[in-house]
């Protein structure tokens, strides 16, 4: 952990000036060839590109040593580099977010966790409208009348995504409310398709129609993650608070696996439908989707339920549930590889947005004498553990930042709306401008600003923990129990049981 923070300082101090200068001379627009930092990129992954003499000696000189330098940092060589982002599908996304990474290493530096010129996703809660009455959502969608961006107004908050730092938007997630509620959604993702490699949907399933389904992929949504709460009505209807919603999510789960849309089950894990878990992960293996596991957050509707909120052995239970299966996937795949040099099986299935993951199934990995860790909400590569300080866990603001229906830019979807939280709006403001120096977020980014607190004469929290790079805890949830202090402990993991102990067992909120 100290390491860490003394390799910031260090490199603020020795590398990052050499590398920042190194990048800006090949961070360029060429008059004849266009922006030489991804053209250069291309270049160095032997994409046939046309170069003037000019850039093709910058490239060799200062881009390609600074490309070779990157790959090894992150355990990826030029082949393996060429293969996910030209061959593969979705390549161009991940070709985008290394071109990110590359502009942020020349603006804010190497740190640790990393901070790259630009969300590589901004989750959109695109409308305040739902046909449910969730007991958790963080929108409070579905009451009183909020301003929404108009079709015209929606289209060129897409473009200026799509034009992000000078690189572009990898990945944009349209949630809400229901997304599926405004009128013009089709519209909207069609529009968003064509400049955004990689879209997914967020939905509650009751409007995933056969119908809307074949629109989902006629317009090329490559991802649909569906809200469900528990296996039957009893605990789903309850929890959504409208009569025959879990049929009509079951039916939009359905819909979407037999038009061969890649599908995932979101849940909520609370204390009501901790015991669902089992029959959940039962559910989502019959059916062959993802699983998605969300952290209970007290905010919007959220906080007046919060003694819903899972204890951080009941938390801990879930992640090492879901840990398991993971483990179970990858080491069968591993098996696989050794023995075919190639398998079918595709671990990349049971997550959480809890950051508590990647420690979890990484202490898992161990007992299995393994080296394997989910960084988090995104990713479960091979390899990331090395890497994982550096991707750092909670992405609140640095990997990842949200916007609301009106285009106001927040840091997580998990935090409230307020003056703190809003810190500008996409369509008033540069966006650069926000990303590049809001205070705010300058303060999610810096693990080195967290604070434990005392309990019995013992400090507790994340500042403290061996694994603060790695999972930073979750910051939503830090704001929500502290009262807006986003340097403040994760109350809800195992390794701060005596703080939640304190907080919750004393009424704190
Ligand atoms: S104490 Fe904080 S940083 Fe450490 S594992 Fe728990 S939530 Fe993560
Ligand atoms: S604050 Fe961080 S850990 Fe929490 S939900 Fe948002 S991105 Fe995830």
């Amino acid at each position: 952990m100290k390491v860490a923070a003394a390799k910031n300082a260090l490199l603020s101090i020795t590398v990052n000036p050499v590398l920042k200068t190194i990048i800006g001379r090949f961070d360029k627009e060429c008059p004849e060839c266009g922006g030489l930092l991804l053209n250069s990129l291309r270049y160095f992954l032997g994409e046939p590109v046309s170069l003037c003499a000019r850039c093709q000696e910058i490239s060799g000189k200062a881009a390609f040593p600074v490309y070779e330098l990157g790959s090894r940092f992150l355990h990826a060589d030029r082949e393996f580099m060429h293969k996910k982002f030209l061959d593969e599908r979705y390549g161009e996304s991940w070709f985008k977010g290394f071109g990110l990474m590359m502009k942020g290493v020349e603006k804010y530096g190497i740190r640790f966790p990393f901070t790259p010129a630009g969300p590589f996703e901004v989750v959109w809660n695109l409308t305040y409208q739902c046909n449910l009455k969730c007991k958790h959502c963080y929108e409070n969608a579905g009451v009183g009348k909020r301003s929404e961006l108009t079709t015209d107004e929606a289209k060129q908050v897409i473009d200026k995504l799509s034009k992000i730092a000078g690189v572009g938007l990898p990945a944009l997630s349209f949630s809400g409310g229901e997304p599926l509620a405004r009128k013009d959604f089709f519209e909207l993702a069609a529009y968003a398709t064509k400049r955004i490699e990689y879209v997914s949907i967020a939905s509650n399933g009751t409007l995933l129609s056969k119908d809307n389904v074949e629109l989902i992929k006629d317009v090329g949504i490559d991802y649909v993650e569906i809200s469900l709460d528990g296996v039957s009505p009893q605990v789903h209807d309850e929890f959504r608070g409208v009569p025959n919603a879990f049929a009509r999510t079951l039916d939009g789960i359905k819909n979407c696996i037999d038009a061969g849309v890649d599908t995932c089950i979101a849940t909520v894990m609370h204390r009501n439908n901790l015991g669902e878990l089992d029959k959940l992960i039962g559910l989502s293996k019959e059916l062959g989707t993802r699983f998605m596991h969300f952290n209970y957050i007290p905010t919007g509707r959220a906080k007046a339920n919060a003694q819903l909120d899972l204890t951080p052995d009941e938390r801990f239970y879930v992640l090492e549930t879901l840990g398991k299966e993971i483990m179970g996937l990858y080491l069968q795949q591993k098996e696989e590889e050794i023995r075919f040099g190639k398998s079918s099986v595709k671990s990349d299935r049971f997550f959480s947005t809890c950051p508590q993951y990647a420690s979890v199934t990484r202490d898992l990995s161990h007992k299995y004498n393994a080296s394997f860790m989910v960084e988090a909400h995104y990713a479960a590569e091979q390899g990331i553990e090395g890497v994982a300080d550096f991707l750092g866990g909670c992405g609140a603001g640095r990997l990842y930042c949200c916007m609301e229906p009106n285009g106001d830019v927040k840091p997580c979807v998990f935090f409230p709306t307020n003056n703190q939280t809003v810190l500008g709006n996409i369509l008033k403001d540069n966006f650069e401008d926000i990303w590049d120096n809001n205070p705010f977020l300058w303060h999610l980014r810096s693990r080195e600003l967290l604070q434990d607190c005392i309990v019995d004469g013992k400090a507790v929290g994340c500042a403290s923990c061996k694994d603060k790079y790695i999972c930073g805890g979750c910051r939503a949830r830090a704001y929500s129990y502290f009262k807006g202090d986003v340097t403040k402990p994760d109350i809800g993991c195992v390794h701060n049981k005596p703080l939640w102990e304190k907080i919750v067992g004393n009424g704190y909120l």
